[in-house]
């Protein structure tokens, strides 16, 4: 993540300030797509000049060597909370050129010394507190940003603590972009909430139109909250804007939705090229660029070596991602079984925070343990992921959803082919060599329908056979791949074009 490189202006004559508040980042805190989001764009839009800063927990868990700079500011601030006030540190710090703010709370709380980001009993509080401390200390400074920009439900009660507490104090410039990575956690939550984060109010916050989870009378919904107080809402991907609005894809939230359809839309998320670079990336065996490409077998040998697979001719197909229902797990298993089966490599690298899942694959690990042609990581491990990205000829991803997807992304960047289901960002990004109306250029991977192990077949099939009878047209579409454009530039100009519109329409 370097916010230093590829300087270019942007079209707006002035320089806005953009906060982030956010539960993850990129390499110091990252647990899927949402710390890759918060870390590419931020540095895009410092490359174009804007002045972005970051409030994050300063968890226990941080990769602390990856922060320099790392300094507590004098002051403490006192955070309102459960009829009192917690004091909390605040630290500012650098990370790969990204201006941080940390929130360190001084409680027996200890919201954020868990050695995890997620997965505690008391998540709504240690998150609520995150967006209550954030705008307590953006007031405080004295120094109100343009655009407060918050991701999920962590920081989904930021605009309706900036809105009906802090503008009637006097903060009245900043307005809110909220970014949905994932309509499956929405952060739900019992009305006691109100009583603790201060907002009180239970009848006016208890309400349909406010925060009321509309499938339980007795819930607060966080992303709800975060839909109908912010100033606008985007997607991921824009396919998957219609999916949750229209498909039923929003896990609920689909009258909501609609009812504020006007500052609803998709904008895809992007890669930080600058940190996926195979010409570049020092975690690989030998760099290679699209026009070096055949160096890229080098890595291939060097994750073959690791893993004790075979050195042969077949093509190795990859899957990297959370081992979640939502990716796919029955199908990425199949995946592994046909890839064999037809003569071809396979490696996987996931890991889940369901316990029961990640000894499912061990045990398939197991099973594999001293095969020539198959091995399963389950763990979850960085600059591994990008060997293998670097090393196989193909990535699949055979999701039931997909708001956006970063690894089929990813995998292009290193000219991994995608294999991948025709869903939210996958189908807004993958084009299928045989069956897309695209010009064949911008044909870049295999892509399937049904989410069943005919449809997977269909295009795993058509893949392999493609790698292994057709090596100038697997070459073709390698090349298509590693010359997709999925950087920052656009959509962070996109995202500039509606910070802009807010500030100027509210
Ligand atoms: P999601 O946000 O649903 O987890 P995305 O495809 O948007 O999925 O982003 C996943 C990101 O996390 C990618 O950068 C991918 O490389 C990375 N990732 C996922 N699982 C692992 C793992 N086990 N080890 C290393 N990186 C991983």
């Amino acid at each position: 993540m370097t916010a230093t490189s590829n300087n270019i202006h942007t079209t707006f004559e002035k320089q806005m300030h953009i906060v982030h508040i956010t539960a993850e980042l990129t390499p110091i805190a990252k647990v899927g797509g949402l710390g890759d989001v918060v870390a590419g764009l931020s540095a895009q839009h410092q490359n174009m000049g804007q002045h972005v800063d970051i409030i994050l927990p300063k968890y226990d868990c941080l990769l602390y060597d990856q922060i320099d700079d790392l300094t507590q500011l004098k002051t403490y601030l006192h955070v309102p909370w459960d009829h009192g006030l917690v004091p909390c540190a605040v630290w500012t710090g650098q990370v790969h050129g990204l201006s941080c703010i940390f929130i360190d709370p001084q409680s027996d709380l200890g919201f954020y010394q868990r050695q995890a980001v997620y997965g505690q009993f008391d998540d709504i509080q240690r998150f609520a507190f995150l967006s209550r401390a954030a705008i307590e200390y953006l007031w405080h400074s004295n120094n109100h940003p343009d655009i407060i920009h918050c991701h999920d439900w962590p920081s989904a009660l930021a605009p309706v603590f900036l809105f009906e507490i802090y503008q009637t104090l006097g903060m009245t410039k900043p307005r809110v972009c909220f970014t949905i990575h994932n309509f499956k956690h929405q952060g739900l939550a019992g009305r006691d909430l109100l009583e603790t984060t201060g907002l009180h109010r239970q009848d006016y916050f208890s309400k349909v139109d406010s925060l009321l989870d509309l499938n339980n009378p007795n819930a607060l919904n966080l992303t709800k909250g975060g839909i109908v107080f912010s100033n606008f809402v985007t997607t991921v991907s824009p396919r998957h804007a219609i999916e949750v609005m229209d498909e039923d894809q929003g896990f609920g939230l689909e009258p909501v939705l609609k009812t504020h359809r006007a500052k609803v839309n998709g904008i895809l998320n992007g890669v930080d090229y600058d940190f996926f670079n195979p010409a570049t990336d020092a975690a690989l065996a030998e760099p290679y660029s699209a026009d070096t490409v055949e160096i890229k077998h080098a890595n291939k040998e060097a994750l073959r070596q690791r893993f004790s697979l075979e050195q042969n001719h077949k093509p190795l197909v990859a899957f990297i991602g959370r081992l979640d229902p939502q990716k796919g797990l029955d199908l990425i298993e199949h995946a592994l079984m046909t890839t064999v089966k037809e003569n071809g490599q396979f490696i996987l690298l996931g890991s889940s925070h369901d316990p029961a899942i990640n000894q499912h694959f061990k045990s398939l690990a197991q099973q594999f343990v001293n095969s020539a042609d198959v091995h399963l990581e389950v763990g979850f491990d960085e600059p591994l992921s990008r060997q293998i990205y670097a090393g196989s000829d193909f990535m699949v991803v055979p999701s039931q959803f997909e708001p956006c997807g970063l690894t089929q992304l990813i995998a292009m960047r290193y000219g991994s082919v995608p294999i991948v289901r025709a869903t939210g960002g996958l189908a807004d990004t993958v084009f299928d060599i045989d069956y897309s109306d695209k010009p064949k250029p911008e044909r870049n991977g295999f892509v399937f329908e049904d989410f069943n192990e005919t449809g997977l077949d269909s295009a795993l099939h058509r893949a392999l056979i493609c790698y292994q009878q057709q090596p100038e047209q697997y070459q073709r579409l390698v090349q298509n791949a590693m010359c997709s454009d999925y950087s920052w530039a656009k959509p962070a100009q996109e995202y500039l074009t509606i910070y802009e519109s807010i500030r100027s329409n509210f």
